[in-house]
This record gives C-alpha cells, sequence and structure tokens, in this order.
C-alpha cells in the first residue's frame, strides 16, 4: 500500500477518542441476526437484488461529473448556508461563524469521533475492505435511546477542517483500501462536508461517498449534496407524531423524514451495485426495530412501498438495545415527589425487541409489496 507524501508521518487511522472502540457496537453497524428461525425464513427467496436493472457494468462517482461552474456554486451555497443555518428541520437561522444552534457545532471545523476501515456495515457496504466510516459527534435529534451517545450526544473527539477531513478520506482509500467513504451522523454539518468532498476531489478521491443519516434533514440541505452523495443511507426511526416528541425529542422527525427519503430517492434511485456485489449508487433505508412500537415500523414499510419504491432496499434491524436515557432510574420531579423512586425512565422501551415484532415488521415490508432486504448471513463468511 502507498502511503501519500502529504499524509506520512501521521498516525494510522483517527484515534479520537477513548470510547473510538465503542463503534462496535453501533446499532448502524451490526448486521447479524439474533433470531435463528429468520435465517431459515420463508421470505428468504431470490437472489435478485444483484441482477438488471440493480446491475451497473462500472461506476464513477457523482462528485467526479460535476462541472467547475457547478463546483464553484456548491462552494458558494456552503458557505452562505453557514451564514444563516436552516440545515436541518431545526432551523436556527443562525449564523455559525459566530453562534451555535441547536447542534453546538460551529463553521470553522467538524468534530470527528472516529475515522477508520470498518467491517460491521451492511455486506453490500463493506464489501472485503472495509467501509471509509467517519463518525462525527454530536447531532441534531436527542433520541432518548440513542444506540451510540457517547458519540452523538457528547462533544468527543477531535476538531477537523473540511482541507484536513479531506486528507483523511485520501487516506481510508489510499491505505485502507475502502470501498467508500461512509460520513456517519453528518446532518449537522453538511456545508462543511461538501467542502471536504470537493478538496478530496481535488485530491485524487474516486470511491463512493455515503450519506448515512436520522433522515432529519433539510430539503435545501439535501440539494446542496444532490451531485455529490452517492449513496444514502437513511434511518426512518419512527411514525407518529407522539413517539417521535416523546423518544426523538422531534414531533416533526416522521414528516422530515418521509420528505428526505422521497428527496434522495429522487436524486439517485433504488441501491445498484457493481458486478462484485459492492453497492455504488441509490437508497438503502434502515429500520430499528423498536419494543411495542412493531406498528410504527410497518406504516414505514407501506409508506417506503407506496411513496418511495417497491424496489426499495430496506434493512429490518433488530439489535435495539436499552440505552442513553432508557432504564435510568427517574431521580427528579413528579415521579419522585409522588413516591415513584425506583422507577425507571422510559420503562416502556426499557428491553430489547422480540421475535415476533421483527417479524411483523417483516411481513408488513413483504405485505406492502416490498422484496430487496439486507438479509442475514447463512454461513460465517462474507455475504454478498
Ligand atoms: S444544522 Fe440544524 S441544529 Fe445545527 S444550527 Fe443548523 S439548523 Fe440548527
Amino acid at each position: 500500500m502507498r502511503v501519500i507524501s502529504h499524509l506520512a508521518g501521521r498516525p494510522a487511522f483517527l484515534p479520537l477518542t477513548s470510547r473510538a472502540t465503542s463503534y462496535a457496537s453501533h446499532p448502524h453497524l451490526q448486521t447479524l441476526s439474533r433470531f435463528t428461525p429468520l435465517r431459515d425464513s420463508p421470505f428468504i427467496k431470490r437472489q435478485l437484488h444483484l441482477a438488471p436493472p440493480f446491475l451497473l457494468d462500472d461506476y464513477t462517482p457523482r462528485y467526479l461529473t460535476l462541472s467547475s461552474v457547478d463546483i464553484a456554486k456548491k462552494r458558494a451555497k456552503a458557505y452562505a448556508h453557514l451564514r444563516k443555518c436552516n440545515l436541518c428541520p431545526r432551523k436556527c437561522g443562525v449564523n455559525r461563524y459566530k453562534e451555535t444552534g441547536v447542534c453546538l457545532v460551529g463553521a470553522e471545523t467538524v468534530k470527528v469521533n472516529v475515522i477508520a476501515p470498518h467491517f460491521g456495515e451492511e455486506p453490500c457496504i463493506q464489501g472485503h475492505h472495509g467501509s471509509g466510516s467517519v463518525f462525527f459527534s454530536m447531532c441534531n435529534l436527542r433520541c432518548v435511546f440513542c444506540q451510540n451517545h457517547d458519540i452523538s450526544h457528547q462533544r468527543n473527539g477531535q476538531d477537523l477542517t473540511p482541507e484536513e477531513l479531506a486528507e483523511w478520506y485520501i487516506k481510508l482509500q489510499e491505505v485502507g483500501n475502502v470501498h467508500n467513504i461512509n460520513l456517519i451522523t453528518p446532518e449537522h454539518v453538511v456545508p462543511q462536508v461538501v467542502l471536504s468532498i470537493l478538496h478530496a476531489r481535488e485530491l485524487g478521491l474516486r470511491i463512493p461517498i455515503i450519506y448515512n443519516t436520522s433522515a432529519y434533514d433539510a430539503l435545501e440541505s439535501l440539494e446542496l449534496l444532490d451531485g455529490l452523495v452517492d449513496i444514502y443511507l437513511p434511518d426512518f426511526k419512527l411514525w407518529s407524531p407522539a413517539s417521535c416528541k416523546r423518544l426523538l425529542k422531534a414531533e416533526d422527525y416522521a414528516d422530515a423524514a418521509r420528505e428526505s427519503i422521497k428527496a434522495m430517492h429522487a436524486q439517485v434511485g433504488d441501491l445498484c451495485f457493481t458486478p462484485d456485489g459492492i453497492a455504488k449508487r441509490g437508497v438503502l433505508v434502515r429500520h430499528l426495530v423498536m419494543p411495542g412500537l412493531e406498528h410504527e415500523g410497518s406504516e414505514i414499510m407501506k409508506f417506503l412501498a407506496e411513496e418511495v419504491s417497491r424496489d426499495c432496499f430496506v434493512h429490518i434491524m433488530e439489535q435495539y438495545h436499552p440505552d442513553a436515557y432508557v432504564g435510568r432510574p427517574k431521580t427528579r420531579g413528579a415521579s419522585a415527589a409522588n413516591g415513584e423512586a425506583g422507577e425507571k425512565r422510559y420503562a416502556e422501551i426499557n428491553r430489547a425487541v422480540t421475535e415476533e415484532e421483527v417479524t411483523s415488521v417483516r411481513k408488513a415490508a413483504e405485505k406492502a409489496g416490498l422484496w430487496r432486504f439486507i438479509e442475514p448471513p447463512r454461513h460465517d463468511g462474507f455475504h454478498l
């Protein structure tokens, strides 16, 4: 492997915090089924996701096809958005060079927790060499069950300029030999990400860009990313405004996710692969099944089939575990005053999901007409 000169002398990959290994347990990053029966499910019938029209002979990342005029416009818009930030549905309207909004991140730099080749993503994303993952600190959502809260709710990590970030993309490509650059929780730093991709293009980046998002994005943000992102990897977490308000602290989450995922699909379409089984362009939607909320998952599947595409590639994830604020003792306020000491916060989701809950979402997806799923591997090797 070749170490390019301007990166020589730096550590191999970014050991940004003491929690750098925690990403291995991130729900985004685990694909194995813990429910053995699903492996033998009658749902697993066909492997047509690699067949035409979802098969590409070859692929050139979209950012390599932009004209110099498009590039200049993107740069100008990125800086303009930072001066009046409406880049997510929080719509803070702040000048991020002078103050911060809800996401608590400024304009000049981004805070990054981990940068490394990663082998815990979906097989079509991680491939044989790993996905070049960049975990941004902080988030524009406040999920009470955040499966990655040490990164997303805390300001752990290292500040990097867009130019420094671009150098890490090149290092991931040249030293890590990864299949893609996977930007994880980037919703609140889209302008900096845009500038970093454009700079990396000049440095020789040539692998696809993945925008790995909660789907709490503004349409303006997705417009800025159009032409730069090859694969959109949105979560669709919850459906009802009441659940979104209580568990994500964003009552309008589902509205934003619906609009965002439709806009993402309009840009890049259904997920497509090259013959090696690696995803190169399109949308892959993730849904983490939540305890007692499988009916919301079923609504999400119906929406994807009816309003996005029946060929939408979907990953129904079953690895939810109580985390962050879930299951913590109630110590303040009315509950303590009412003598409810010992009660747990968010008790209704303080357990793992059951096999029945996962199966019901899967059945709803099939009933709605979806058929392209990330399946659990039926062997211990690669699953392409
Ligand atoms: S990214 Fe969202 S939360 Fe952050 S300042 Fe902009 S509008 Fe506010």
